[in-house]
């Protein structure tokens, strides 16, 4: 049974759980033992609980003989990113610098996820701090993309999308600042969503940039992501920006038609820079959707181009400030070279966060540092927020004619390991379509759309207005019933 089962969706397995057709605790130990199977060559898991998720799956097992499943997440095994508190399981971002944190508290997506019986499998890797796009910025293994372990995954939650393509989990948390969960989801052919900002809380959640982190569903269908959003969701009294409006029910009353659904497609998204396959699949997917019976229409979004050095201004001068708190003092490492003892305070400062912090984490915080600095702040920081200002009209402005916006998540389909880790600006182009949608704050969600001829898969992207994530369902929803994409897996 085990191979087919972890072929399901996690829609699909949820029904068959709650069906009793097939236990919580078998599924669990099949996820288990691929895992055991696939890591070696994926690396997606930094670390697995297998003792806490055999006890959550038994517990769910009892609840769904009884039939009183807790939700349809009830006996689903998921994994997180590594950047969410777990009480009592080590969080590291992904960085040295935590090594041996263990919180002492749930986040309150990770509390949500277990009051609704999920099964939590363990930690999945990402870029240090959720810093990068292709999991190459990392102390550790880096993670492997399962279509082509020659190349990259995505980033920064590439863990997390190269699980769930793998089989080795049926949906996984991520966290997208500037297309962390879109960008893998599209290079791993699975489907992510990054809610508005302020749909779902980040207490708990390991901050890079305040203004712009944002928590959301990776998974192998848009329905299997709509039950995750609907359990992780709403109003938190610990997140003072999260949003009081009422969480709808996703998938209520979604069908097979668009008719009467207007999608605008940016021509600033299919200009110089674009791969030409990428190209070709994305507009195949427009096609679809048009034979679907949504209206396509032409619409600008002139200040795309800028949208890369404000996202790099104002991501790192919230990083900077943000990450001041690793100190050696409060969590994880503490720097205690014995050949070197720290003279003073000070020093102990600077030690620890100089063998805490990798190298991509240091240029962030000197550019943060430097953008935020006086005589530079208004050149820089203000001059990008006006940028953030102008980024956000264009969207308003289209969006007085469309529902929902169309194109390509990623310039290209997974890139090969190395190939642009010593090239930072060229690794940044790859968030070229993703940025813009965490400036302006809007929900964006991945959605596989085809695969190139050498057998990468390519996403396409939907971005909404705020609060509209059902529309980004009602538009994913037949395409991938038309591609049934979601059940063709790498083999490994
Ligand atoms: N790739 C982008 C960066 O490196 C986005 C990261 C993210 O969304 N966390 O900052």
């Amino acid at each position: 049974m085990s191979a087919q089962v972890l072929d399901l969706t996690l829609s699909e397995l949820s029904r068959q759980l709650r069906d009793k057709a097939v236990s919580s605790t078998e599924v669990t130990r099949a996820q288990l033992a691929r895992i055991g199977e696939v890591d070696s060559k994926i690396h997606a898991f930094l670390r697995v609980d297998t003792a806490g998720a055999l006890a959550q799956s038994a517990a769910a097992e009892k609840r769904l003989l009884a039939g009183t499943p807790l939700s349809p997440l009830d006996g689903v095994p998921l994994a997180l990113k590594d950047i969410f508190c777990q009480e009592g399981i080590e969080t590291t971002a992904g960085s040295k610098i935590l090594a041996g944190f263990k919180p002492p508290f749930d986040a309150t997506v990770v509390a949500k996820l277990k009051a609704a019986g999920a099964v939590i499998l363990g930690k999945v890797a990402m870029d240090e701090f959720a810093m990068g796009s292709s999991n190459e910025n990392t102390p550790f293994e880096k993670v492997r993309n399962p279509w082509d372990l020659s190349r990259v995954p995505g980033g920064s939650s590439g863990g997390s999308a190269a699980a769930v393509a793998a089989r080795a989990c049926f949906g996984a948390l991520g966290t997208d600042t500037g297309g962390s969960i879109r960008q893998p989801a599209s290079l791993c052919g699975i489907v992510g969503l990054k809610p508005t900002y302020g749909r779902v809380s980040r207490y708990g959640v390991v901050a890079f940039a305040s203004s712009l982190d944002q928590v959301g569903p990776m998974a192998r269908s848009a329905r299997d992501c709509a039950l995750i959003l609907q359990t992780i969701a709403g109003h938190d009294p610990r997140d003072a920006t999260t949003a009081e409006v009422p969480v709808p029910n996703y998938l209520e009353g979604l069908g097979g038609d668009l008719t009467g659904l207007r999608l605008g497609v940016p021509k600033e998204y299919f200009g110089q820079g674009l791969d030409a396959e990428v190209e070709a699949l994305v507009r195949s997917g427009l096609q679809k959707l048009a034979g679907l019976g949504a209206e396509l229409r032409e619409v600008s979004l002139p200040h795309t181009d800028y949208g890369i050095a404000a996202y790099y201004i104002v991501a790192t001068a919230e990083a900077a400030s943000n990450l001041s708190r690793y100190d050696g003092v409060r969590f994880g490492l503490r720097s205690a070279t014995a050949s070197k003892p720290p003279q003073s305070l000070r020093e102990m400062y600077l030690n620890t966060r100089a063998e805490g912090f990798g190298p991509e984490v240091k240029r962030r915080l000197m550019l943060g540092t430097y953008v935020l600095s006086a005589g530079y702040y208004d050149a820089y920081y203000r001059r990008a927020q006006k940028v953030r200002t102008l980024i956000r009209r264009d969207f308003e402005a289209a969006f007085q004619g469309v529902d929902a916006i169309v194109g390509p998540t990623s310039p290209a389909p997974a890139f090969p390991l190395g190939e642009r880790v010593s090239d930072p600006l060229s690794m940044y182009l790859a968030d070229v379509y993703t940025v813009t949608c965490n400036l302006a704050g809007l929900p964006g969600m991945s959605v596989p759309v085809g695969f190139t001829a050498a057998g990468l898969p390519v996403g396409l992207q939907l971005i909404g207005k705020p609060f509209d994530e059902r529309t980004l369902f009602r538009a994913a929803l037949p395409i991938e019933a038309a591609l049934d994409l979601s059940h063709r897996g790498p083999t490994l």
